[in-house]
């Protein structure tokens, strides 16, 4: 039996730091354990220039370096109506490593979004393209029936993704048999993040019993079978499937409340609800693959030098981080990260 387990640094491929105070509530979650993250842009006022990418990614640094964790987020820009090459161009100068499309209006901090894709000017993912940048989906069509969203949305990742064959596609936080599908159908520039709590859970925690806001997230959680096919997909080894997590932390107030804010904050326990995951299903050789090797080879990135060990050693997801309520919380979890 395995009682121990070192790994690669892990890399975090989605996720929300916001800013503020909250970011540095939150972010010493995500530093303590990953040697990088790929910070979405989704502030209140939206992430869409390099310079504005910088300044957030400064703010980050000063957070981590106060807490000594040597961590390097890594920056996204929101794609935009206006966005245009030279935007793209003047991104790829301030470091930024991907662009996230956002259609209108689907999740938190959106409107301002794509409204239709076919509007983008083709130039601007040649840009992104030519500079070897990412295209980062949020994969939901407005409109739709909920549980349809993420399957109506991939003809349009299909479309960009058959003109722009050089263009690095990652679909965030696959949710759905459908969207596990396609990326294996499509083309080696298509690559997808699914998150720790949709390996975890489906619509039925959220809304089958009494009604668990903090299991509320976009995209909803789905069906079973769908759950199955993300968790099969996890563990299969295949390069096209990596860790983001989507931690997406909000105030308690603010998901225990009518018109409640969609997001799961994962980042306290992300990998150790991973490891338990992996170990259930006698994969954990292949944890490592999944969290902290295929992310960063899609992206075109050095692996982290570091490493983490997690033990076999129980302990409890804590009720409450500052004014956050983690996702999970109280639950008693097996394994560990040692500190
Ligand atoms: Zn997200």
């Amino acid at each position: 039996m395995i009682t121990r387990l070192q790994i690669r640094k892990p890399d975090d491929m989605h996720v929300h730091l916001r800013e503020g105070d909250m970011m540095r509530e939150v972010v010493p979650h995500t530093a303590g354990v990953f040697g990088r993250a790929l910070v979405m842009p989704n502030l209140k006022n939206a992430v869409i220039h390099g310079t504005s990418a910088a300044r957030y990614r400064d703010e980050i640094l000063r957070a981590c370096s106060e807490l000594r964790l040597p961590f390097d987020p890594l920056m996204t820009v929101k794609l935009t109506a206006q966005t245009t090459t030279d935007v793209i161009k003047g991104a790829y100068s301030c470091g930024v490593a991907a662009v996230k499309l956002y259609p209108e209006g689907v999740t938190t901090n959106s409107t301002g979004g794509i409204r239709d894709p076919d509007q983008i000017n083709p130039d601007v993912f040649r840009a992104m393209a030519h500079n070897g940048m990412v295209l980062c989906v949020h994969a939901e069509e407005p409109g739709l029936f909920s549980l349809d969203r993420e399957s109506g949305y991939l003809r349009h990742v299909e479309k960009i993704a058959t003109a722009h064959p050089n263009l690095r596609i990652v679909i965030e936080h696959i949710t759905s048999r459908d969207g596990v599908e396609f990326v294996h159908r499509a083309g080696p520039n298509v690559a997808a993040t699914i998150t720790v709590h949709h390996l975890l859970i489906t619509l039925d925690d959220v809304i089958g019993d009494k009604l668990n806001p903090h299991n509320f997230c976009k995209p909803i959680a789905k069906r079973e079978a769908d759950r199955a096919a993300l968790v099969t997909a996890a563990l299969s080894g295949n390069p096209k499937f990596f860790l983001g997590t989507d931690s997406a932390p909000h105030a308690q107030d603010t998901k225990e409340c009518a018109s409640g804010c969609a997001g799961c904050f994962t980042a306290p326990a992300a990998i150790e609800l991973l490891t338990e995951i992996f170990d259930a299903h006698g994969a954990l050789p292949g944890l490592e693959s999944f969290t902290s090797i295929f992310g960063a080879q899609f992206y075109g990135l050095g692996l982290n030098m570091g490493t983490i060990t997690i033990v076999k050693e129980p302990w409890e997801i804590p009720a409450t981080c500052g004014a956050v309520v983690p996702f999970m919380a109280g639950k008693r979890i097996g394994w560990r990260v040692a500190k």
